[in-house]
């Protein structure tokens, strides 16, 4: 049984056996074929397809209020696509990759196998609590993984639809739902995992790799940051307003690759403020009853964001707030669309990644200047540029470093399936969607075969004739 740091409890106990099981049940069956891993994946398309207003209703109790349409684009019909994507490439993706073999070598065949790693870890946070679980789902079981999913406590109703209705599709020792707080978590992560995936913050992320080094477990940190998003000079602000309002009000800013702050060119701050304002007020006329305006996850969050808001207005920054009757809102923790203009760089508001609809608006004196500023500063999961010039956007990108990065819209990167998605530095390491999905719960695997009788038996003491020209052939 697997050692945990964290003190034995009965249900900890229940995870250890679980994973205990999925280790029999790997080393008993290695290898999935091709089409029990596409008979996987169409279960979860199923499930998706079929019991997707469940999870929109689960979703919804969680937040309070969900966008039910924000829920059916960037949960339900992103694991769609991705599980609908993963199993058109499998086949590709599965097949062993011949290399050459050096002269030195010949005769002889290389190729590099792909395994299934064997009983990974995912845990995943609240704020698309059902795609973070599904998308790296998705991505071990196409590797023929046996998986271990650890939803977030702050999503209960989704958390545990999640695991009723994957212990429909799969046997327990195959995909396992370990549902809990911080302390189940710390467990979990404790587990010696073929490998852990990890979607979260910086700081919990932390903790998780070092968990993982204790047992030399393989780790993909999908960690948050500032995104930040830059207009250049020769964008009109106004237009650019119209995506980044988008993609930063979604799901009320709480999404990993939200714009978290945006920098603009000098001079251009008050058509960019005033278009962002109007451009929320024609998408959420009524934020308070609004179903399209996602509520804040729990009260501690709202508390946090009121707070930061407060230090800044105190400060003296010019504070722009969508209004809104809060008595409407009732119950419902909403938090208006927000605007910052010049908010004090030591602020919470400038230190620490916002997940919320707050934007603070800093000024740029150019690309350079822009650039300056971001390099100067943790490295960001995703960047974002408006520019009419592709040079101009591609020049910015090679002056900087992000996870990710999209030009003249944001967020829409992550959905492009073929793109690796992940951070950098403090935004993360490791990466998944497509491709990179399946080789991060893969093992490559390389393989040499000689031939019955292969020359390389001449290479040996005492060493002469032979041997001399072994190493005039190796050197070329
Ligand atoms: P969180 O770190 O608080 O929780 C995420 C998960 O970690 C939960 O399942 C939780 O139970 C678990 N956890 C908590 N304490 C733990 C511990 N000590 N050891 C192991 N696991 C522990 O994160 P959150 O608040 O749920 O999510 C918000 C953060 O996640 C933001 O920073 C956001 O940017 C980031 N995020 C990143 C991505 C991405 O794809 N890179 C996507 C979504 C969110």
């Amino acid at each position: 049984m697997p050692d945990t740091q964290a003190t034995s409890s009965p249900s900890i106990d229940a995870m250890q056996d679980v994973f205990a099981r999925q280790k029999a049940a790997f080393e008993h069956e290695r290898h999935r074929s091709l089409s029990e891993r596409k008979a996987d994946l169409e279960k979860i398309e199923k499930l998706v397809k079929e019991r997707g207003d469940e999870f929109a209703d689960a979703i919804d109790a969680d937040f309070g209020r969900r966008s039910k349409s924000e829920t059916a684009l960037a949960e339900l019909g992103f694991t769609i696509a991705t599980a609908k994507h993963s199993r058109q490439h499998l086949p590709k993706w599965m097949s062993s990759k011949r290399v050459s073999v050096p002269m030195t070598l010949a005769p002889g065949n290389a190729y590099v196998r792909r395994e299934p790693k064997g009983v990974v870890g995912i845990v995943s946070p609240w704020n698309y609590s059902m795609q973070l679980a599904f998308a790296p789902l998705v991505a071990a079981l196409a590797a023929g993984c046996r998986v271990m999913i650890k939803p977030s406590e702050f999503t209960p109703r989704t958390s545990a639809l999640i695991k009723s209705t994957l212990a429909e599709l799969f046997s327990e020792d195959h995909v396992a739902v370990i549902e809990g707080g911080p302390e189940e978590a710390s467990a979990f992560t404790a587990l010696p995992f073929d490998h852990l995936f990890y979607t979260g913050s910086t700081q919990v992320g932390r903790i998780v790799a070092k968990a993982a080094a204790e047992n030399l477990t393989p780790v993909t940190l999908e960690l948050g940051g500032k995104s930040p998003a830059v207009i250049a000079p020769d964008f009109d602000p106004a237009e650019a307003a119209k995506t980044l309002a988008w993609g930063k009000f979604l799901n009320a800013g709480q999404t990993c690759v939200a714009p978290d702050y945006a920098l603009v060119p000098r001079g251009a701050e008050k058509p960019f403020v005033d278009a962002m304002m109007a451009e929320t007020a024609q998408m959420w006329p009524d934020v308070a009853t609004n179903e399209d305006y996602t509520a804040i996850i729990s009260e501690r969050h709202h508390a946090r964001l009121s707070a930061m808001v407060e230090e800044v207005r105190e400060a003296g920054a010019e504070v722009h707030q969508l209004a809104f009757d809060k008595a409407k809102a009732g119950n419902t923790r909403i938090f208006p669309p927000t605007v910052v203009v010049d908010p004090p760089l030591d602020s919470k508001l400038m230190r620490e990644e916002i997940f919320g609809p707050v934007l603070p608006v800093l000024s740029h004196d150019g690309l350079e200047d822009a650039a300056r500023f971001i390099n100067e500063r943790d490295r960001p999961l995703a960047l974002y540029i408006w520019s009419k010039s592709k040079q101009t956007a591609r020049t910015f990108l090679s002056k900087t470093i992000s996870g990710g990065a999209a030009v003249n819209l944001p967020l829409l990167h992550l959905s492009v399936e073929d793109l690796p998605f992940g951070g950098v530095g403090a935004s993360g390491y490791g990466a998944y969607h497509g491709e990179a999905g399946f080789l991060t719960f893969t093992h490559e695997r390389g393989v040499f075969e000689a031939p019955v009788w292969h020359p390389s038996r001449l290479v040996r003491p005492p060493y002469g004739k032979v041997f001399e020209f072994f190493k005039k052939l190796q050197s070329g």
